[in-house]
């Protein structure tokens, strides 16, 4: 092995590239592709990487590309990015605007994409150079935001069929609109949520809205249930646990004068560890059950979503390491503990992972525009830096840890 690639080359590197970023990402942006179609975006992935010379393997998890580059006999390194985007109509007026009715890239996806594609890129130069000591497995999932008709979602999907299996570490990041272009931040141990929804459905027995007493009000009794449930945070949950049950929505009666059957409600569940989420289900299910000693009835479905993102420590404490080597200590926080949810979190089961949250706020901007909205936006000179991170994270891992 020739002389070890200081962080700094490496990002000068991935500067000089910025302008074939900036084009994948732009490219995926205008042909943004919903849950498990991104095909477009695959070809594009697996088209780039069989340029680079990296060896491919197509219709991973559906639409999912895998991609293999080979270095020295030190460990495997897995690097992820998602490529799906959302039901939104984009309002941000570019010349890379979506052109896809009612579809865009509000997450960042194109983004993960694009810098992944970087990182691929420096990586593959790396190994040409023999300066790669392990090999990097490059992991373009779909469907991130959502899950299939049996309940999965991509990233569940490529753990399931076993792209994972013999990895080391994995690692993988996501913009972030409220820290700066050049700051980063992760945590050991959790970082985001858990998110199951659940639908409850308080039966009672309508009739007259003059004689409630010949009837079993589900309005009364979905008063009760909505304080008890209400409590369960605040007098059921360990106070070193965090956790949050929303009741979003809620539907009963038809008119003014009539006592109805039923009342449905759905929400939602977050939570960080298997303790808490076990809890915060049963006592869900406990709460509504209020109804029972007053006549009605509660049926509560749970719908298991994603698990919490947990960041394996060792993993954390490298990924931290090797973003203050490239950005600088002073650009490295922690990060704080966020109540969304990430499918990445079935990768961190599979494997030792961590998961970066990459500054994509320009500092010249007065306003954030966060993720999942119609506006959001980046800074496109996060680009370089993100497909910098990857590849370094990837790199010192391999250095150090064989
Ligand atoms: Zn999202
Ligand atoms: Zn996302």
């Amino acid at each position: 092995m020739s002389s070890q690639i200081t962080s700094k080359e490496l990002l000068d590197r991935a500067k000089a590239i910025h302008e074939d970023i900036r084009t994948w990402r732009r490219t995926i942006h205008r042909f943004p592709e919903l849950t498990f179609t991104e095909q477009r975006t695959a070809s594009l992935v697996n088209a780039t990487l069989v340029d680079l010379g990296v060896e491919t393997e197509a219709e991973v998890a559906k639409t999912g590309v895998v991609g293999h580059i080979r270095g020295g006999a030190g460990p495997t390194v897995g690097l992820r990015a998602d490529m799906d985007a959302l039901p939104i109509q984009e309002v941000n007026g570019t010349e890379f605007d979506s052109t896809r009715p009612g579809i865009m890239h509000a997450c960042g996806h194109d983004a993960h994409t694009a810098m992944l594609l970087g990182a691929a890129t420096l990586l593959k130069g790396l190994a040409d150079e023999g300066r790669l000591p392990g090999s990097v497995r490059l992991l373009f999932q779909p469907s991130e935001e959502a899950q299939d008709s049996e309940g999965k979602s991509g990233g569940m999907r490529m753990v399931e069929e076993g792209v994972l299996q013999g990895l080391d570490a994995v690692f993988g990041l996501h913009v972030d609109s409220f820290h700066d272009v050049g700051y980063v931040a992760t945590r050991p141990g959790p970082m985001m949520a858990a998110a199951d929804k659940f639908e409850l459905v308080v039966t009672g027995s309508g009739g007259h809205a003059a004689r409630p007493q010949s009837t079993i009000d589900p309005i009364a009794l979905s008063a009760h249930v909505i304080n008890a449930v209400h409590q369960v945070v605040s007098r059921r949950l360990d106070p070193t646990e965090h956790g949050v049950i929303t009741i979003a929505t809620i539907h009963g009666g038809t008119v003014d004068n009539v006592i109805p059957d039923r009342v449905t409600m759905t929400g939602t569940i977050r939570s960080f560890t298997p303790r808490a989420r076990e809890v915060l289900h049963a006592e869900l299910k406990r709460a509504a059950s209020i109804v029972e000693p007053l006549g009605g009835r509660a049926d509560l479905t749970i719908h298991p979503g994603y698990p919490p993102t947990v960041n394996d420590p060792t993993a954390a404490e490298h990924m931290m390491a090797t973003m203050r080597e490239l950005l600088g200590d002073d650009h490295v926080a922690e990060s704080e503990l966020i109540m969304g949810a990430e499918d990445f979190s079935y990768m961190a089961q599979a494997a030792p992972g961590c998961f970066l949250r990459l500054g994509v706020h320009n500092p010249g901007w007065k306003e954030y525009y966060p993720v999942h909205r119609a506006d959001f936006r980046l800074d496109e000179d996060a680009l370089p830096i993100g497909a910098a991170a990857l590849a370094l994270t990837a790199l010192r891992w391999m250095e150090t840890k064989r």
